[in-house]
């Protein structure tokens, strides 16, 4: 883009600077992530009192059916955002999988069905993607553990950009295909995420490519305070008591935070304290242990467990994460990858949404919390749903049911059902005695 249709496109902006999330130094919007004072990470700070004066309720109802309709509150210059339809997911009422855990007031945030790779990564890719445009790279690359390849391959290659991503060689097969279908170069590292993550700093240090979690990564997080400003908005602008959400580099976590006090900051809902709960895998938890001990710093581990989406050992917002679950009176958990494949089917049982290893962990943990009375029946609760199960097949390969394979007849069909129910059955008196 040449630098005069830039600016014929740029709107005012409302962001103002990069601030360093530790000392508070400010400075310029370009692509870096990392205080160089103090090494604290850069978070992207706006000018509220100008969001106050122009975004009402209606400004933003009268936007895209997008996360764009959030522009002011994303750190873009541009009013033609890369929009490929992101956000605005189904927020479902949970009757069935409410009653089965005793409680009464339970939402789904479903972005299992986010477009247009099936997990929340779209959100922060559709605003890392149109930040790089601006800051006039050409070259976009991340370091993934499966989704973010996935939506940066693919919104890389709507957007015409060249795309080189990385991620560890043992991915599930549905991710590495999510991800080749779009033609980039696609690095399979020999080790695991928190590997492939240094070796991408380095080349981010080399090649001058935007690296949406790494060097754009302050622009990239923000993308999913959407999450918390479109559960506020289809609650009917309120906010919920609590949240579940699953917990990696533990970003996510702390931008819904940030969406929800931003909208009461600005007045498009009523303050309320709302209950922060986070999720991880027992295989890999070091924000949950972190919590338990009451440790306000995060020792890394090397993960093993089927949530790979989940799977950083090293997370660089571990404790910013465990400062929000304790100031709001809300609480971090972990599940065994039994429990995971529980939490994966007990879903798809009960609501008829079929997600990945990291929704079968927040499922998990909910359960978890309901048992150990630390989700009030009554709050309401909202627990994000962050993937696609089709993408991790794997994990639930034999613990589900098989086709009854039969002849195209009729009395084929009859004995088949015949059988089946006999089985049931016999199931059923055995899970009695
Ligand atoms: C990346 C990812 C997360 C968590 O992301 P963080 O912001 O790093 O905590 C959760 N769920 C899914 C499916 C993901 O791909
Ligand atoms: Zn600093």
């Amino acid at each position: 883009m040449t630098q005069a249709t830039q600016l014929q496109t740029k709107s005012a902006a409302t962001f103002r600077a990069l601030k360093c999330k530790e000392c508070g130094e400010e400075y310029e919007l370009k692509a870096m992530h990392v205080c160089e004072f103090c090494f604290g990470p850069l978070e992207v700070a706006y000018d509220y009192d100008a969001l106050r004066r122009t975004v009402t309720r209606e400004t933003i109802q009268a936007g895209p059916h997008s996360i764009w309709r959030y522009r002011p509150f994303l750190p873009v210059e541009t009013n033609q955002p890369i929009d490929v339809g992101t956000g605005l997911t189904p927020l479902v009422r949970a009757n069935r999988l409410a009653r089965r855990l005793g409680l009464k007031n339970l939402y789904i945030k479903n972005d299992a069905v986010n477009m247009p790779t099936l997990s929340f990564k779209d959100r922060v890719v559709s605003v890392a993607l149109t930040r790089a445009r601006e800051l006039g790279f050409s070259t976009v690359s991340c370091a993934s553990t499966g989704n973010l390849a996935n939506s940066t391959a693919a919104i890389a290659a709507h957007a015409g950009l060249d795309c080189c991503v990385f991620i560890p060689a043992d991915l599930e097969a549905g991710k590495v295909m999510g991800t080749l279908i779009y033609s980039p170069t696609v690095m399979a590292v020999q080790g695991n995420y928190d590997q492939v993550n240094r070796l991408c700093s380095e080349v981010a240090n080399t090649h001058g490519w935007g690296f949406v979690n790494i060097n754009l990564r302050p622009y990239y997080s923000e993308g999913s305070k959407t999450l918390g400003y479109e559960v506020a908005e289809q609650l009917g602008w309120e906010l919920p008591d609590h949240i579940v959400a699953p917990l990696a580099s533990g970003s996510l976590f702390t931008k819904i935070y940030k969406g929800f006090r931003e909208f009461v900051d600005v007045g498009l809902v009523a303050d309320k304290s709302v209950r922060f709960s986070g999720a991880q895998a027992d295989g890999c938890s070091p924000i949950a242990q972190a919590y338990r001990e009451g440790r306000d710093f995060v020792t890394p581990v090397k993960p093993s467990t089927i949530a790979k989406s989940l799977a950083i050992g090293n997370p660089a917002d571990g404790v910013y994460a465990i400062d929000i679950a304790r100031k709001t009176n809300g609480n971090i958990e972990s599940v065994n990858d039994a429990e995971i494949i529980a939490g994966i089917k007990l879903l798809a049982e009960t609501e008829g949404i079929f997600t990945e290893t990291a929704g079968g962990t927040t499922v998990a943990v909910l359960q978890k919390l309901v048992e150990a009375g630390k989700i009030d029946p009554d709050e309401t609760t909202v627990v994000y749903i962050t993937g696609n199960g089709l993408k991790t097949q794997e994990a639930v390969q034999g613990y589900v049911g098989e086709p009854l394979t039969i002849e195209p007849k009729l009395d084929s069909f009859e004995r088949a059902l015949e059988r089946s129910r006999t089985l049931e059955r016999l199931e059923w008196q055995q899970a009695l005695v």
